[in-house]
């Protein structure tokens, strides 16, 4: 098989930390360190982690709105790290983004005429008649009135404002676009016609996405695969129905028991991590997640886990790799003896479970 469309390796994005008069550099936020993933040509990739754990530097470091430190990031073939000038400038069209506040990602001043052409402006897209064209069918497609280029951000509701955002994006016809967070900051009613536009707009226009939330039930939903990331490393990615009935990962089933559930096959116990994420200026030493984890041994402080893989199932974890060695590769056995050491070993999920948490 081929290259992914989207492809990423190692990628690195550290942010030093300067202090002193001289500003020296003393240290870094090692916010994104070491991260590998393809992305196929209309498939969407789900990234889910706590805040802070990395997962909004890695859309920003793949469009270049940071710069990484290091790694190879790929779109059709282009080395989006090498590029610049005019190839830049034709690649970043090709690669959009929507963020999470629809109110902060729009200029108050500016028409939203003002707002969707300043990027075809900037491309040089179409004549003065081609590009209201363009802008007409981009606000149809996410279900705006064409007479909406005429009017003011403040005139719109917070849906309405995203659509015109996700507008915004789609008149440069890109064909990859990460959305940040896209329906967090939404009235849970207007949250599921903004997703199924998202879906809608995907399968008709053939794009690709990764779509970062921190939202498992919006990421389950929209999301051919998903990604689980901590402290600026991914710990685990398989295809949605695979992660979300048999993670494998100690941090992925403690993430994913906060999970409400109708399904009663799906309820798990819930499990509380004791303490916060750590700063990501000093990482642990071995496994990242090991100060947190209820299933730490010593080996977990000062070996970095290899990477295990099952048909796709990928996983950074010493004992899931044994518990999967021990169940022949089974997923789904392996997933619930974890479950079984996490609830056993854990007295804080032992109390959730018994109601007094
Ligand atoms: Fe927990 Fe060890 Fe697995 Fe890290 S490697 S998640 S500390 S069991």
């Amino acid at each position: 098989m081929g290259d992914p469309f989207f492809s990423v390796d190692r990628l690195q994005t550290h942010f030093p930390i300067r202090r002193g008069v001289l500003r020296r550099v003393v240290g870094a936020v090692q916010a994104v360190d070491g991260v590998s993933f393809g992305i196929e040509r209309g498939e969407t990739l789900g990234l889910v982690g706590e805040s802070g754990c990395g997962k909004t530097t890695v859309g920003r470091s793949l469009l270049r709105l940071v710069e990484p430190t290091g790694g190879r990031v790929t779109l059709g073939g282009v080395d989006v790290r090498q590029v610049s000038g005019r190839q830049l400038r034709t690649l970043r069209r090709r690669m959009q983004v929507v963020f999470q506040d629809p109110y902060g990602s729009l200029n108050p001043r500016m028409t939203v005429r003002g707002i969707l052409e300043e990027g075809l402006i900037v491309h040089r897209m179409g004549t003065a008649a081609e590009r209201i064209e363009r802008m007409q069918r981009a606000l149809e497609r996410t279900g705006m009135p064409a007479d909406a280029l005429r009017r003011y951000p403040h005139e719109f509701s917070g849906g309405q404002r995203q659509r015109i955002a996700i507008a915004r994006a789609l008149v440069l016809e890109p064909e990859f676009l990460v959305l940040d967070e896209p329906v967090s900051a939404l009235d849970v009613s207007i949250q599921a016609q903004v997703v199924n536009l998202l879906v809608d707009l995907r399968k008709d226009l053939g794009l690709t996405y990764l779509f970062i939330s921190h939202d498992l039930s919006v990421v389950e939903y929209l999301s051919d695969r998903v990604a689980v990331m901590y402290l600026g490393r991914f710990v685990e990615t398989a295809t949605a129905a695979k992660l979300y009935a048999a993670p494998l990962h100690p941090y992925t089933q403690a993430l994913f028991s906060a999970v409400p559930s109708v399904d009663p096959e799906r309820r798990r116990s819930r499990i509380i991590l004791p303490g916060d994420v750590p700063s990501p200026s000093r990482p642990p030493s071995g496994c990242r997640f090991h100060p947190r984890c209820p299933l730490a041994e010593t080996v977990c402080r000062e070996v970095d886990p290899p990477e295990v893989a099952v048909e796709g199932h990928r996983v950074h974890c010493h004992v899931a790799a044994r518990e999967l060695d021990q169940a022949g590769g089974d997923t789904a056995v392996a997933s619930q003896r974890i479950a079984e050491l996490m609830t056993s070993a854990n007295p804080f999920s032992r109390a959730a479970a018994a109601g007094s948490v």
